[in-house]
């Protein structure tokens, strides 16, 4: 049994007053939504503030970028060990934007992955095809490329800490949402890497997120497929009640 992940990525968005009442307001109702986990990735510099707003309540704290090396001359970057010490506990890697704004690599992904993991973060790792890749018919093979390339050398025991994210970048940001069978393709097949890589048992206890427009009134059909087990949520994650409707949704699923 997989407990859906419901994650806020609010990406350059708030600012020190309104991402400390966004959290607050979630955290004030967290306690309903027992059947989901929680998680808020807000902008690094309102990490803290939005932890201290959060408090005791079932909200995870996780951060939407990081740097591979542990410490020194690379300047403006955070490390994995930083996050932790503020009590983040997971992080999203490789966001299309990050891959497409910034130009990373699956090769940094790859190196940030390792890294957040040695340092006991969980990595929310991003994969997701252009709409050209998609148009051409080349979706499996990019998806695979990238699963291949951002988790390479990642042992079993290691994987059980990751969390997948499929997030179709043309449907990011765009209010054009995957269709639930278009979804459950590609998680299927994610799902079956996992399986030929590593093994079914350890397969079927790694979540895979869907991402792209998840709003409250698509999210129950996208998140009662057999293999989307939870969302990355961009601009449904700013409006503390959209995002719990969604984990609403989620909840009704399990
Ligand atoms: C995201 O930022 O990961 C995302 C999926 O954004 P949106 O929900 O706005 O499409």
């Amino acid at each position: 049994m997989r407990t859906p992940l419901i994650a806020g990525n609010w990406k350059m968005n708030t600012d020190s007053e309104s991402a400390a009442a966004l959290a607050s307001a979630i955290a004030a109702r967290a306690g309903e939504f027992s059947a989901a986990e929680l998680l808020v990735c807000p902008p690094s510099i309102f990490l803290t503030s939005v932890r201290d707003a959060i408090g005791g309540a079932a909200v995870g704290l996780g951060a939407q970028n990081m740097y591979h090396e542990p410490k020194g001359a690379f300047t403006g970057e955070i490390s994995a060990a930083m996050l932790t010490s503020i009590n983040a506990t997971y992080v999203i890697l490789g966001h299309s934007e990050r891959r497409h704004v910034f130009g990373e690599t699956d090769e940094d992904v790859n190196k940030k992955t390792v890294a957040a993991l040695g340092a006991e973060l969980k990595p929310i790792v991003c994969v997701g095809e252009l709409l050209e890749e998609r148009e051409a018919g080349r979706t499996a093979e990019v998806i695979r490329s990238q699963f291949e390339g951002s988790l390479a050398g990642i042992s079993a025991g290691d994987m059980a800490d990751v969390v997948i994210a499929y997030e179709p970048v043309w449907a990011i940001g765009t209010g054009k949402v995957a269709t639930p069978e278009q979804a459950e393709e590609v998680h299927a097949d994610l799902r079956k890497q996992l399986v030929d890589r590593y093994n079914a048992e350890l397969a079927e206890s790694v979540r895979i997120l869907y991402g792209g427009s998840v709003k409250p009134d698509n999210a129950a059909e996208l998140l009662s497929q057999a293999n989307i087990d939870g969302a990355l949520i961009g601009g449904a994650s700013l409006k503390a009640d959209d995002f719990l409707a969604i984990a609403q949704a989620s909840s009704a699923t399990v």
